[in-house]
């Protein structure tokens, strides 16, 4: 067990665990989701907690400040496996005490005592996928659920913080969709509201209707994104990232580490890690990676070293996705020379869109966020 008494001395790092299981697959999706594998979830989690073991000498130099449940759909499993896993992690890592600890959870499998399991153990945040308020556009996206079943979930949150997820950009959607969504979003009584652009993913069904052009075009997404944060900022939300939005006080601790290129450490199947410069990712492959654990192997497939190039390009790909934007001296004190030198063509060619402000932060003009992608190619070459 890791000594707690040091915190103050040890690196701070996030802690994300993949659960790969959902109840049908959506139509855009291309996440690592298995449908129909449910009866796996428990010797699946068997060897999460036993992963979480093999590494906790190595990361002994740590404190989590915050632990994400992610999938998939975590809801789906029972929630006394996401508790054991909780308590892996108490009893092998130093986990902060007033760490952040998120559950993502699907409206068609929450149910009150799933939710009371959870809170036992300290998870203090869930995150929501509702996506639409509408059963049609629900049915588009071939989710399992419907607007009433997320009514319902959002009851059992009420008092909670927690995040609802909001999509635009799809097929028959109007500005009146949005408009729901973001006041469906406010009136269940959210925090936080991620509202994402729907991306076609090759090989999805969804990939289709792109290909007929059935979805909406750059330009109708760019104005439901703007009429959609008009509405959120109305409602109380303020963006802090382009695709994030929270009243004050409640934007997410797991996700601001990840924007800050803060470490993290990822458990399961497909999970991503970056600790000590390095970025590595564990096997899509649910049986490869039952098989690798299982023989006290780590299921690593993709080990890579970050050089300083790409390092001072995450850095600011990252940063420049954030409302706050990049910190100056922040960089000078990492990479050891200026951004505005380390980018100047990239700045010059893009300087309509950015701005440098007082407190030593340089960031993409409010206006702009939205197309932060445009800009930011630029800063690759
Ligand atoms: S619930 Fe999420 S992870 Fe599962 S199939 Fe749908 S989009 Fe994919």
């Amino acid at each position: 067990m890791c000594d707690v008494n040091n915190n103050n001395t040890k690196k701070k790092a996030g802690i994300y665990c993949h659960i790969p299981f959902c109840r049908s697959k959506c139509r855009y999706c291309d996440f690592t989701s298995y449908p129909g594998k449910l009866a796996l979830a428990e010797a699946y989690m068997a060897c999460v907690y036993k992963e979480m073991r093999l590494r906790a000498k190595e990361l002994s130099g740590y404190t989590f400040t915050s632990v994400y449940f992610g999938g998939g759909t975590p809801s789906v499993i029972d929630a006394k496996l996401i508790a054991g896993a909780v308590r892996q992690l108490r009893k092998f890592y130093s986990i902060a005490p007033d760490a952040e600890i998120t559950v993502e959870l699907n409206p068609e499998s929450v149910t009150a005592e799933k939710i009371a399991v959870y809170k036992s153990v300290g998870v203090n945040r869930f995150s929501m996928g509702m996506q639409a308020a509408s059963d049609r556009l629900l049915e588009e996206l071939g989710r399992a659920h419907t607007v009433e079943e997320f009514r319902r979930a959002a009851a059992l949150l009420r008092g909670e913080n927690f995040n609802a997820d909001i999509m635009i950009g799809l097929k028959g959607q109007t500005l009146s969709d949005v408009e729901a969504a973001v006041r469906l979003a406010a009136e269940s009584g959210a925090s936080h509201v991620s509202m994402y652009a729907l991306t076609p993913e090759d090989g999805t069904p969804m990939y289709s209707d792109y290909l007929n052009g059935d979805l909406p075009d750059g330009d109708t997404v760019a104005s439901m994104y703007e009429f959609g944060r008009g509405l959120l900022r109305e409602c109380g939300y303020f963006r802090y990232e382009v695709s994030n939005f929270a009243k004050e006080g409640y934007a997410s601790r797991h996700n601001q580490n990840y924007w800050q290129r803060g470490e993290y450490i990822g458990f399961g199947v497909a999970a991503s890690s970056f600790l000590a410069g390095r970025r590595f990712t564990n096997t899509r492959e649910l049986d490869d990676y039952i098989k690798c654990v299982l023989t006290d192997h780590y299921p690593v497939v993709d080990d890579e070293r970050i050089g300083e190039q790409d390092a001072k390009f995450e850095r600011v790909m990252l940063a420049l996705r954030t409302q706050d934007g990049l910190e100056l001296a922040a960089y000078r004190a990492e990479f050891g020379s200026e951004f505005e030198q380390d980018f100047s063509a990239a700045i010059e060619k893009n300087a309509r869109f950015l701005e440098k402000t007082e407190a030593g932060m340089f960031r993409i003009k409010d206006e702009y966020l939205y197309v932060q992608n445009q800009i930011l190619i630029d800063f690759l070459q």
